[in-house]
Formats: structure tokens, C-alpha cells, sequence
């Protein structure tokens, strides 16, 4: 007789990815003692590269797991970013509120997936915001996983969640490392052949402290939307005297970041007769910011002081000398 009984069944956990080492080892050990894992990584939209979702996937390639993507970019504005009850790490990173928006969501995806439990990266003590042991108990209070939520890489140092007490996952197997000495992670990554795990590019952009100038900076000006963030991760940022904000590209990759970036919120700069680079300004700008930006685009080019040079802003052009050095933009800058 073929019957499958419960305790048959194959268990299913759904692992909150970032696409860092320890997510990757905490679906390995998790994975290594039967568990389906399906990685979930949530788009918050301050990732800071382009290149994350190829290395997530080998990343989830190497330890045999499935990944999907879930785009929160304009709940996260909406809800967490700048009403966060626990509030912000060093920079403009809610950290707490943000884990537990986060595993609020894997929560509820978990009956839709079918999936037992969910498991994270985290470690008792390696993060100075998010992961104190205070910080984890009210990640799982804001996501009201309580026990369902395991973390492999710690769970020897905290209480026994629902998947150990039921005996779908061993205890004994996981660790319990705690601090920021990552020197069992990296064994464990020698041991098993991970290659190519260092993420590409750094982290979370709301943990940077220039990008989170640029964004309290602007939202004293606008409000921040989902099409307004791309622009925010390029360029040198300049707020204008009437009040224009001015995005210039620092070198090529920029310059098609800023180009792609361009929402009707803006307008597209480019000089018509030298090579320089793709500026973006506010679509409202007053004529005299326009013209200003259009000489400090032109500044910026491969131009010379003693000469006019024409610069498209938008569907007009203006005639423009540039400055005898970039000096006079400095008075402007949001960030260098
Ligand atoms: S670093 Fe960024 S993505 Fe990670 S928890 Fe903090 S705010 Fe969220």
C-alpha cells in the first residue's frame, strides 16, 4: 500500500534572500536535511547594482534552490521608508521595520507556495541595527512569524522554533554562531565550493551615508515615488538657486544610467557641439536655473572657458560659456 502519511510529507520553507552568504548557507543547511527552499528575494528598489539578480541566481544555482523576485518598491515607499516605528539605523535604513515587513510578506505567501516555515541569513549579533537579539525578536513581533521563523545560521542560541519542535529540521545540524566574526561562514563556504559569493557592487543603499543625504535632501523638495529612485543612485546631485534640482554624469555608465533614468518629472541635457555629459533637471525648473545648468553641463564637458558652446535642455537651446573651472558648481552640490 502507497499511503503518504504527514510525517511523509516533503516539508517546504521559503528562505528570505538577499543574495549574501548567509542566506545562501542558511537554504544550504536547511536544504542538506531534506527541506524544499524555495529563495525569496523582496525588491525594495535600493539595491545597488544591476548585475544582483544574475549573482542571486547563481547563487541559488549553486545550492540548488528555485529564486523568485517580488517588486514591493511602492509599498515600501508607501508604508515603511519614512513612517518606520522603530526608526533608522545610522543612515536612512529602518532596518527592524524593514525585516519585518519583509517576513510579514513571506508570511503570507506562505500558504499560496504551500510552504511549513520560513528561514533568514541572520546572525544573533552581527548587525548593529537589525540583528541584536532584542532587534530579531521584534522582527518576528512585527511579522507575527513568532515560531515559524528559523534562522539556521543562529538557532542554536535561540529558542526552538515550530520546524525543530516538529523534528522536520534537526537542531543539532544548525549552528549557533552569533557576532561579526564571519570565519564559520567562510569555511563553510570553502567546504562546500561556493564560488563567487562576495555580492557585487555593496549592499543596501539606505545604509550608505551619501546616498542617504541625496534622498533626505530630496525629499524636503518632492515626493519620493518608485521612478524617482533610479536617478537618485547616479550622477553628482545639485540643487539649483531657484530651487531645480540638477543630476550630472560622472562618466559614461552614468550617463546612460541617467538617460534611462529620465521620467517626465525631468528633462534630458546634452551638449549639441562637444563631448560631455547626460544632465537631467526638473522638468519645472525656472529659465535661469536652466540656463545655469546648461553652462555647468557644459563645464563638465571636453570644453574651454573662451568658447560658446549650444546645449540642449529639453526641447530648448541655450548658448552658453562655460565656467573657467568646476568650482562655482560646488556651492550647489547635494553630494561630491
Ligand atoms: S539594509 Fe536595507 S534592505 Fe536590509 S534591512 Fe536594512 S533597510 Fe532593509
Amino acid at each position: 500500500m502507497n499511503r503518504t502519511t504527514l510525517s511523509d510529507k516533503k516539508r517546504r520553507a521559503i528562505a528570505l534572500f538577499s543574495g549574501g552568504l548567509d542566506s545562501t548557507l542558511a537554504i544550504k543547511l536547511v536544504k542538506d536535511q531534506g527541506i524544499e527552499v524555495i529563495a525569496l528575494n523582496i525588491d525594495i528598489g535600493f539595491g545597488s547594482t544591476k548585475s544582483k539578480l544574475e549573482h542571486m541566481q547563481s547563487m541559488c544555482d549553486q545550492v540548488g534552490v528555485e529564486l523568485r523576485t517580488l517588486d514591493i518598491r511602492d509599498q515600501y515607499l508607501r508604508e515603511i521608508l519614512f513612517n518606520p516605528k522603530y526608526g533608522y539605523g545610522k543612515n536612512f535604513n529602518p532596518c527592524i521595520d524593514c525585516h519585518g515587513n519583509m517576513f510579514r510578506i513571506a508570511r503570507e505567501l506562505m500558504e499560496p507556495w504551500e510552504a511549513d516555515f520560513l528561514i533568514s541569513g541572520e546572525v544573533v549579533g552581527q548587525r548593529p541595527m537589525s540583528q541584536r537579539r532584542d532587534a530579531l525578536d521584534l522582527v518576528t513581533g512585527l511579522s507575527e512569524t513568532q515560531e515559524l521563523l528559523l534562522r539556521p545560521l543562529s538557532a542554536k542560541v535561540l529558542p526552538p522554533t515550530l520546524p525543530e519542535c516538529e523534528g522536520w529540521v534537526d537542531r543539532e545540524k544548525l549552528l549557533g554562531i552569533t557576532g561579526r566574526n564571519r570565519e564559520v561562514q567562510l569555511r563553510m563556504a570553502e567546504e562546500i565550493g561556493l564560488k563567487d559569493f562576495e555580492k557585487p557592487g555593496g549592499g543596501c543603499l539606505l545604509t550608505d551615508e551619501n546616498f542617504s543625504k541625496k534622498l533626505a535632501e530630496f525629499i524636503k523638495y518632492d515626493n519620493l515615488e518608485v521612478e524617482d529612485i533610479a536617478l537618485l543612485k547616479c550622477g553628482r546631485h545639485l540643487r539649483l538657486p531657484d530651487g531645480a534640482k540638477l543630476v550630472i554624469g560622472r562618466h559614461r555608465e552614468d550617463n546612460a544610467m541617467i538617460d534611462a533614468a529620465i521620467t517626465p518629472k525631468y528633462r534630458k541635457i546634452r551638449l549639441l557641439d562637444a563631448t560631455g555629459p547626460i544632465s537631467a533637471i526638473s522638468a519645472n525648473a525656472s529659465r535661469a536655473d536652466k540656463e545655469l545648468a546648461a553652462r555647468l553641463t557644459a563645464t563638465y564637458g571636453k570644453t574651454s572657458p573662451s568658447k560658446r558652446y549650444s546645449v540642449q535642455v529639453g526641447e530648448e537651446t541655450f548658448e552658453v560659456i562655460p565656467f573657467e573651472s568646476k568650482e562655482p558648481a560646488k556651492k550647489y552640490f547635494i553630494n561630491l
